[in-house]
């Protein structure tokens, strides 16, 4: 930006708009390499998942696995999905990929289980966008089929951004994976606007609290105040509750003392590739007999 400042005087002002308008170019320019690229690694599969476990604290059991997607571009390297993904589901990408996603997880978690692994579910995250799938319940079917794992070990994370692009169509679509027995979770729950409304509506059984009321937890005392409330809501409806971006002690003890028992984030395990993952849980497993 040194560089843009100094063509800035050189041009005194005069060509701002010269200026600006390059900008743009260059920002779509990148864009466009980018949505390239993203189609190519559909074709060419250049995608793999990465797994982070859910841990509960009182048990000392793993509810849960989440799988997150990694990108690595043969031609602009590692990208991470908080890039791509906004621009796979503006393109319609994430059809493909969610597909892919969702195939790819339920067959690791399928060998898991076959190695005598324990773990609870493996979570996928939908995007919006997946919903629009006319066929996205049978395809799931299907892959459940394929796959052979039983739907009680699915679980779906979706957003409330998802749940507020169609309503009916999704409340009627989780529905359906309700009755499958496949699990729903709300991912970044209090990032939202209607939140409370929404959790009546929707057959969910898991809140995962978003990682920004958990960041500063142990020294904010107004953040403490929503996670108690949080756990008080859902233990009057229910709910499991995760509890994402766990990262030292401190938030751990306080998510103790508010009685939340599952957590999810860096301080039990980054997101590791499935090889890693397995010696993770085998070791996991030592340590609880
Ligand atoms: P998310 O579903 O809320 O996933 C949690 C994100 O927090 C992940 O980022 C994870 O690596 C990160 N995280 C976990 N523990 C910690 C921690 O202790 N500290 C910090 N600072 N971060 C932690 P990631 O993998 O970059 O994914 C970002 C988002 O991209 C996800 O948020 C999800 O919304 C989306 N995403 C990832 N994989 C998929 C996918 O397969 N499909 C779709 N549709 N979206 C995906
Ligand atoms: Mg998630
Ligand atoms: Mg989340
Ligand atoms: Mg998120």
């Amino acid at each position: 930006s040194a560089d843009l400042a100094l063509y800035k005087t050189k041009n005194s002002g005069r060509n701002n708009y010269q200026f600006y308008h390059s900008k743009m170019a260059s920002e779509m320019k990148a864009e466009f390499e980018l949505e390239n690229a993203l189609h190519k690694a559909v074709e060419q599969e250049e995608f793999y998942l990465h797994y982070q476990p859910q841990v509960n604290i009182r048990t000392g059991k793993i509810e849960g696995i989440e799988a997150l997607i990694r990108w690595e571009s043969s031609s602009l390297g590692p990208i991470s999905p908080q890039k791509f993904i906004p621009l796979a589901e503006k393109t319609g990408l994430i059809q493909p990929i969610g597909e892919w996603v969702i195939k790819q997880a339920c067959q690791q978690a399928k060998t898991w289980q076959n190695m005598g692994l324990e773990f609870l579910k493996i979570a996928i995250n939908l995007s919006p966008q997946q919903f629009q799938q006319f066929n996205l319940i049978d395809r799931i079917n299907e892959i459940l089929h394929s796959t052979q794992l039983p739907p009680q070990f699915l679980e779906l994370e979706v957003t409330e951004s998802s749940l507020m692009q169609n309503i009916d169509l999704t409340r009627e679509t989780l529905k359906v994976f309700r009755d499958m027995e496949i699990s729903i979770s709300m991912d970044d729950f209090g990032t939202g606007h209607s939140s409370l409304a929404y959790l009546k509506q929707f057959p969910f059984q898991t809140l995962k609290i978003d990682r920004s009321f958990i960041k500063d937890l142990h020294n904010n005392t107004q953040e403490q105040a929503i996670v108690a409330a949080i756990m008080t809501l859902s233990r009057g409806l229910n709910l499991r509750v995760v509890a994402e971006g766990i990262e030292n002690t401190e938030q751990l003890n306080i998510l103790k003392t508010l009685e939340c028992e599952q957590m999810q984030g860096y301080f039990f395990s980054r997101p590791l590739s499935a090889q890693k993952m397995m010696f993770f849980l085998s070791n996991f497993q030592k340590i609880k007999d």
